[in-house]
């Protein structure tokens, strides 16, 4: 796949506010916050999008959901969090580059827009 502006953010090429790194996956706090804690979660791998994974990417996308959590903890987010993954122009993804959103902070309606 081509790069994206995470794949910069991977190879450190420009700046994110990193709130967790292993060798797999990163996450970043979301440069236009859609509520009071938005942390995005990526495999380091360059997986356009969820429909693009395959079973060799089983492990690492077990491993980003773990973290995701372990992420939601460290933030705080005790009273519940909502994890989005948009896959497609039409589900509103904008990077293709796979990502979590991982979302708290506020009260979260349903079902979303
Ligand atoms: P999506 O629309 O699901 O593809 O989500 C892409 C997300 O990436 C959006 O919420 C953007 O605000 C976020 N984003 C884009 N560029 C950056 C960046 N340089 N640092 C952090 N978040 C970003």
């Amino acid at each position: 796949m081509s790069d994206t502006i995470f794949g910069k953010i991977i190879r450190k090429e420009i700046p994110a506010d990193i709130v967790y790194e292993d060798d797999l996956v990163l996450a970043f706090k979301d440069v236009n916050p859609q509520a009071p804690t938005h942390i995005l979660a990526i495999p380091k791998k360059p997986i356009a999008k969820l429909d693009d994974a395959t079973d060799e990417d089983l492990a690492v996308l077990g491993h980003l959901l773990l973290k995701a959590k372990q992420v939601a903890a460290e933030a705080g987010l005790t009273d519940g969090y909502r994890l989005v993954m948009n896959n497609g122009e039409s589900a509103g993804q904008t990077v293709f580059h796979l990502h979590l959103h991982i979302l708290g902070g506020r009260p979260l309606s349903w079902p979303p827009g």
